[in-house]
């Protein structure tokens, strides 16, 4: 998902260039600067009278980073210190995900590195989704574990932190069928410009092959007056963009009286004095609907970029992984989409080796790349993931035929994005910057269709500045640019 989409950035960067701490807003009405100011110090008070520290590492999708964000305030404002290595912290908790099995498994050889030195007093925390797969087993396969926490516990942690640190070896955070998550009252957000905000959580989709349904509960939705009220505080704050999170985003319903469709909360939070800026992800192909492209198309505060997911090309293989669209229907989606006045940008993600897979269902995918010629591309091989229908499916196709199909599908965009890219040089695109290289002059920042671009400008203090930059080269898998006067 998003996070190889920043890969251009976090190479420029050379890793993160923000501070740790460098954000903290609350959901409960610290309405401005001042009052973010005079929480920290207040935060940097309660640090003082605590010796806790806290490493915190995360594996995953940006709705796992925005939960990070979540715990990490969570933490601050408990009085505990955040550092950047485990050696130095008392408390380690590794945010996970268990989306496919390889993601799952750092997890475990991560625990693998402390069991060696048991009781060194340190308390080890698992979160997220291979806490709410695994659960309790993991006290089992790594018994120095003393906390197994899923996201829709994280506003307990305080308790559950509590009951740790008064001596109990096993502690457990697994309801996922919460509204809860949405309301930890302090969030550190990592990006000082731009800050995700969850509006909807779980999935009530039952892809065969997703582990989501079960790790993140069902479908709850939060209250557009909540969110409208975070992204006012958000803006008072000095974030300009901002990114609404969810598994499938676009299938949002206001549980208030209200009942803002999901465009009309797109329109509204884009109409919230001092936001520039408005991005969504994930959207699901069947609730994507003509009203989202109509608001993106009025309002050039929605950034012109949609993700939207097609998993394969082939309507065998869909029905097989329960998408509830055919191709042909996709398509229309993505007709739909080009129709509008604005040249909006389109990413997807792609898995192969599904079980049946065959080279036709393939070439139909491969085929879909030619017809849709997407921005850019998520691809992934087909991981049998405990819990899910798929798992049960016979003709499992060998992990080194899904290599080879991973191979052509990544070659057959690699030539899309080439010509793409190509034909971008010579344009300007407005860029939020977001990174300084080490090397003199070099920035990177977005455009609001999402590709990053590594520039070059005499200008000084440009960090989270809007400018103009003008595309002097490309590569298939980014650009590169110099300021536009
Ligand atoms: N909700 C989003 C949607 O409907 O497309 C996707 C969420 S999922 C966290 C991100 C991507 O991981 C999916 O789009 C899919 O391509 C991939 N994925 C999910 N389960 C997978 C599995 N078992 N094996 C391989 N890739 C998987
Ligand atoms: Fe998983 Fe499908 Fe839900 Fe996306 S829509 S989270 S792929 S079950």
């Amino acid at each position: 998902m998003g996070k190889t989409f920043d890969i251009g950035l976090e190479r420029l960067t050379g890793g993160s260039e923000f501070p740790i701490g460098s954000s903290i807003t609350t959901n409960k009405g610290h309405a401005n600067r001042l009052a973010a100011r005079a929480e920290a110090s207040e935060l940097d008070t309660m640090r003082g009278a605590s010796q806790g520290t806290f490493f915190l590492e995360t594996f995953g999708c940006q709705m796992n980073d925005h939960d990070s964000e979540k715990v990490a305030g969570v933490l601050l404002s408990r009085g505990y210190q955040q550092v950047e290595s485990p050696d130095s912290a008392s408390l380690i908790l590794y945010n996970t995900c268990s989306i496919r099995e390889k993601a799952a498994q750092k997890v475990f050889s991560r625990l693998g590195e402390f069991g060696l030195r048991q009781n060194d007093g340190r308390i080890i925390g698992v979160l997220g989704c291979v806490a709410q797969q695994e659960g309790e087993e993991i006290f089992r396969r790594a018994p120095w574990v003393s906390l197994v926490c899923g996201s829709a516990s994280y506003s307990k942690l305080p308790e559950l932190l509590a009951q740790v640190e008064a001596g109990n070896q096993r502690v457990t955070g697994l309801d996922n069928d919460t509204d809860e998550t949405f309301e930890t009252t302090v969030t550190r957000r990592d990006n000082p410009w731009r800050a995700y905000l969850t509006i909807i959580e779980g999935c009530d989709k039952a892809c065969s092959y997703c582990v989501v349904p079960y790790t993140r509960g069902p479908e709850r939705s939060r209250a557009s007056d909540s969110i409208l009220r975070e992204v006012r505080q958000l803006a008072e704050l000095g974030y300009s963009e901002v990114q609404l999170l969810g598994q499938t985003v676009n299938s949002y319903k206001d549980p208030t009286a209200r009942k803002m469709r999901f465009s009309e909360l797109l329109l509204a939070v884009a109409d919230e004095p001092g936001i520039r800026r408005v991005r969504f992800t994930t959207s699901h192909p069947r609730d994507f609907s003509r009203d989202i492209v109509d608001v993106i198309d009025a309002q050039p505060k929605l950034c012109n970029h949609v993700h939207l997911p097609v998993q394969s090309g082939s309507t065998k293989v869909l029905q097989a992984m329960q998408r509830t669209y055919t191709r042909e229907e996709y398509l229309e989606k993505i007709a739909m989409i080009r129709e509008a006045k604005r040249t909006i940008s389109i990413t997807t993600d792609i898995i192969v080796g599904f079980p049946g897979e065959t080279d036709e269902d393939l070439a139909e995918t491969l085929s879909l790349l030619d017809a849709v010629k997407y921005d850019a591309l998520f691809s992934f091989k087909y991981s049998p993931r405990p819990h899910t229908p798929s798992l049960k499916m016979n003709d499992v196709i060998s992990e080194e035929e899904k290599s080879r199909r991973l191979a052509v599908l990544q070659e057959k965009q690699r030539e899309i994005q080439t010509a793409r890219h190509s034909a971008m040089v010579g344009e300007t695109f407005e860029l939020l910057v977001s990174g300084k290289s080490r090397r003199e002059n070099q920035w990177s920042g977005h455009t609001s269709c999402h590709r990053v671009i590594n520039f070059a400008s005499q200008e000084q203090a440009l960090l989270g500045k809007y400018v103009q930059v003008r595309v002097t080269g490309a590569t298939p898998n980014g650009l590169t640019g110099e300021q536009a006067l």
